[in-house]
Formats: structure tokens, sequence, C-alpha cells
């Protein structure tokens, strides 16, 4: 297929990225390149084209880049969700677990209106965690989370399984196992 070999090989691989073992799926190449961009975009969207959607949410921080474009796209506001402290207005914050110990993120309270149809973005899930705590959380103000998008899937860390048990439908264009 050659959109996903175009995207696929826009991305960079860097062996040992944070730490040894991990190879870190790197996207600033595939942001830097023009026709991946807007390729990327167009696909990320294609099932909701038409469609009214309120609100894009994005993860900080590769998701406020993908985000910002995609709700351009969709003629939807953009939501950032973000690390604890960072808002400035007033939060609601939920805890979740990284690899070794907690975080939290949080979304301003009047980020998102009761049933208002949102989709979340972020470039990559990995084993859901950030995904599954961004979705519950904008649950908690009462959003309607339609779907979430990413570009790159790590299918052996059963992310996006995860979110679509809690009734998520899930979009990812490229998988890396
Ligand atoms: P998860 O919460 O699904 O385990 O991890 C996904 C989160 O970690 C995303 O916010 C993503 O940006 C980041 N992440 C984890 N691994 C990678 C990677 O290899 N490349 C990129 N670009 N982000 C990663």
């Amino acid at each position: 297929n050659s959109l996903i070999d175009t995207l696929e090989s826009t991305i960079r691989t860097i062996p040992d990225y944070p730490k040894p073992g991990i190879a870190f799926r790197d996207i600033t190449t595939l942001l830097g390149d023009a026709r991946a961009f807007r390729r990327a975009v167009d696909e990320l969207v294609q099932p909701w084209a038409g469609s009214k959607i309120d609100k894009v949410a994005g993860i900080e921080a590769r998701g406020f880049i993908l985000g910002g474009a995609v709700a351009h796209q969709l003629s939807a506001g953009f939501v950032p969700i973000r690390k604890k402290g960072k808002l400035p207005y007033d939060t609601v914050r939920i805890a979740y677990s990284l690899e070794y110990g907690l975080d939290e993120m949080e979304i301003h309270k009047d980020a998102i209106r009761p049933q208002e149809k949102v989709i979340l973005v972020d470039d990559l899930i990995a084993t859901g965690g950030s995904a599954d705590a961004a979705i519950r959380l904008m649950q908690q103000i009462g959003a309607d989370v339609i779907a979430a998008v990413f570009v790159i899937d790590l299918p052996d860390l059963g992310g996006a399984a995860k979110l679509e048990k809690l009734g998520v439908p899930v979009r990812t264009l490229v998988s890396f196992a």
C-alpha cells in the first residue's frame, strides 16, 4: 500500500533511545516532510470528513502538532491535555501509571461541554496508558469521545485493543511490530 509505505519511510527509528533496548519511532521526520504531513492528517480524519465534530483533543506534546492540524481539517476546536501544572485555569486531573511510577494529566474543566463529540489525537499508541487516561478524563467532564487516532501503532503492546475495550474506536496508520 503506497500511502502506508510513504508514511512509514518518513518515520525515523532511533535505536536504544531513550534507553537501551528501545527503538524510538521519531515522527519529526514525517512532520518535516510536507507531503507526508498532509497525507497523514488527511488519512487520520478521513472517516469523519463532513461530520460534525465539536473538539479535537491532543495529548502533550506531539499530539498538539497533529491535533491542531486535525482540528483545522475538521473545522473543530482544539483542546490541549497537558502534564499537571501547565494549564492556567481550573482543571480536572487524572493519575495514570507509567512504566515506573505515576504521572498526572489535566484538562481545563470547561474545555469540552457535556455531550460534545470529541476525537483524541496522539502521535503513537504503545500500552494505551496515556490515551486511556485522556479518554477517562474527558468522559469525567461529560465528553462523548467518538474515536482515538494515532499515526503509529505498536500492536504488540496492546494499546489499541485496550481502548476498543473501553468502547472507543481506534484508527492508526502505520504499525511497527
Ligand atoms: P502509551 O501511553 O500508549 O504506553 O505510550 C504512548 C505515549 O508515549 C505517547 O504520548 C507517545 O508520544 C509516547 N511514546 C512512546 N513511545 C514512543 C515512540 O517510540 N515514539 C514516539 N514518537 N512517541 C512515543
